[in-house]
C-alpha cells in the first residue's frame, strides 16, 4: 500500500537524490505533500538547501563540521544531524 502523502523514508531518498540530480515532477509534488503533513522533513530540506547554496561537497562538509571551521556550534550541529548518515562515525 502506497501512502499518497509518501513517508519520510521515501522524501529522505528524494532529497539526496535531490544533492545529486534534478528531480523530477513528480518527486517534487511527493515532496511538497509530504511537506504540508510533516515539518521534519521540511527543516531538513531547508538544512540540505543551506549546504547546498554553499556549495559545498558532503565529504567538506563533513570535515567542516567535525573541525567547526566558520561555523557557530549551533551550525555545527544542524549540519552534523543533516548529514548523520553521510559522515563517518567519529570512533
Ligand atoms: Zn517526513
Amino acid at each position: 500500500m502506497t501512502d499518497p502523502m509518501g513517508s519520510c523514508k521515501e522524501v529522505s531518498e528524494i532529497l539526496s537524490a535531490a544533492m545529486d540530480r534534478e528531480l523530477t515532477d513528480e518527486e517534487k509534488t511527493r515532496m511538497k505533500l509530504h511537506f504540508s503533513v510533516c515539518t521534519w522533513c521540511q527543516d531538513h530540506k531547508n538544512q540540505l538547501d543551506t549546504l547546498r547554496a554553499a556549495g559545498k561537497r558532503l565529504d567538506t562538509l563533513c570535515e567542516d563540521a567535525d573541525s567547526g571551521v566558520g561555523l557557530s556550534p549551533e551550525t555545527r550541529e544542524r549540519i552534523k544531524h543533516a548529514l548523520k548518515d553521510h559522515c563517518p562515525s567519529p570512533d
